[in-house]
């Protein structure tokens, strides 16, 4: 087992059939998944990046989640297409992120492997951030080789509920503070530490207009 993560305990029943799955997400919500991918975006990109840089990292932060349309369709939680499963491993970070950059390759603002390392980046912090969050099952990291389910060993973030009413509930609160604290306020450091690196780094004597 790597070190640092922790096999999930085994989904109860009541978690594995339960019939309000479909309507709960154990995850940190969209948003912050956005906000974390654009911290690492900032770090990763070139000089110029067109629009569509920022969009698509936050676009393909957020897709593993869209496993959860698999609960409308029988699939269970803790199956491979199950949320937190497969769409939320490495390789699927790696596979998305592939298709993507092969999807781009006509475009020539970016490099493709400084294009691919991102969208991968991006997409892996996705499950890397649910393994942090204290509920739900674990993440299957490495699926389709395992679909043995991690959880960091400490788990800060609370996990978020869906829908706007449920999301401004006490709960929602709790939610939106804990997020805050944990990847909002780190994602703005990143993006201001990464700012001024580049600063100092594009105003250096190699850099100066004579
Ligand atoms: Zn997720």
């Amino acid at each position: 087992m790597p070190s640092g993560i922790r096999p999930a305990t085994a989904p109860s029943r009541s978690l594995s059939t339960c019939g309000k799955l479909g309507r709960l997400f154990f995850m940190p919500s969209a948003i912050s998944h956005a906000i974390v991918a654009t911290a690492i975006g900032k770090v990763v990109k070139p000089k110029q990046v067109p629009w569509w840089y920022w969009a698509l990292g936050a676009a393909v932060s957020a897709a593993p989640d869209l496993d959860v349309i698999g609960f409308h369709f029988g699939v269970r939680y803790g199956d491979f297409l199950g949320h937190r499963g497969f769409t939320h491993s490495l390789f699927f970070a790696a596979l998305l992120a592939g298709l993507v950059t092969i999807a781009l390759v006509g475009q020539s603002q970016i490099s493709r492997w400084r294009l691919f390392l991102y969208l991968f980046l991006a997409t892996a912090s996705h499950g890397i951030l649910d393994a942090m969050t204290n509920g739900g099952l674990g993440v299957a990291f490495f699926s389709p080789f395992t679909n043995a389910r991690y959880f960091f060993p400490f788990h800060p973030i609370k996990v978020s509920p869906i829908g706007v009413g449920r999301f401004f509930s006490a709960r929602g609160l709790a939610v939106i503070q804990s997020e805050a604290q944990w990847l909002w306020v780190p994602s703005a450091a990143v993006f201001a530490v990464a700012t001024l690196v580049r600063r100092a780094i594009s105003s250096g004597p190699g850099h100066r207009q004579t």
